[in-house]
């Protein structure tokens, strides 16, 4: 749960480091983590699980947000104005969520393949029980 919940709040799945963007929503992770030096591009195409995870939960917050509108607006409201209310929603989350999709994907894939020890800093291997 600590390494998920890492993911979610933009930090190091291995040591919780902070400060891995550039800037926010600038699409610019780290190659390495600062701290433990894990690099975030742990495999050929690792970042398109980033990318599958942004668009699943984009696509159901859109579908939310449609849903929503129908059960408080009821079904009589037009196509045009569920477009108007949902497509600011498909725009602009995927592009705030980019950076949280990152770090949460790399907590995933470290639940499912743990860090080995080559991959971390050996400074911080010395200094570190994880
Ligand atoms: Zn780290």
């Amino acid at each position: 749960m600590r390494v998920l919940w890492r993911g979610l709040t933009m930090a190091c799945g291995v040591c919780g480091a902070r400060g891995l963007f550039e800037k926010w929503g600038m699409f610019s992770i780290t190659q390495d983590c600062p701290r433990c030096g894990l690099h975030f591009e742990r495999m050929e195409g690792h970042s398109l699980g980033a990318v599958a995870i942004n668009t699943v939960t984009s696509s159901a917050l859109v579908l939310v947000v449609v849903a929503l509108s129908l059960v408080v607006l009821g079904t009589d409201v037009s196509t045009s104005f569920l477009l108007v209310i949902a497509a600011p929603v498909g725009v602009v989350f995927p592009i705030l969520f980019d950076p949280i999709s990152r770090t949460l994907w790399n907590a995933v894939e470290l639940l499912m393949r743990p860090v080995s020890d080559e991959e971390l800093d050996p400074r911080f291997r010395a200094g570190s029980s994880e």
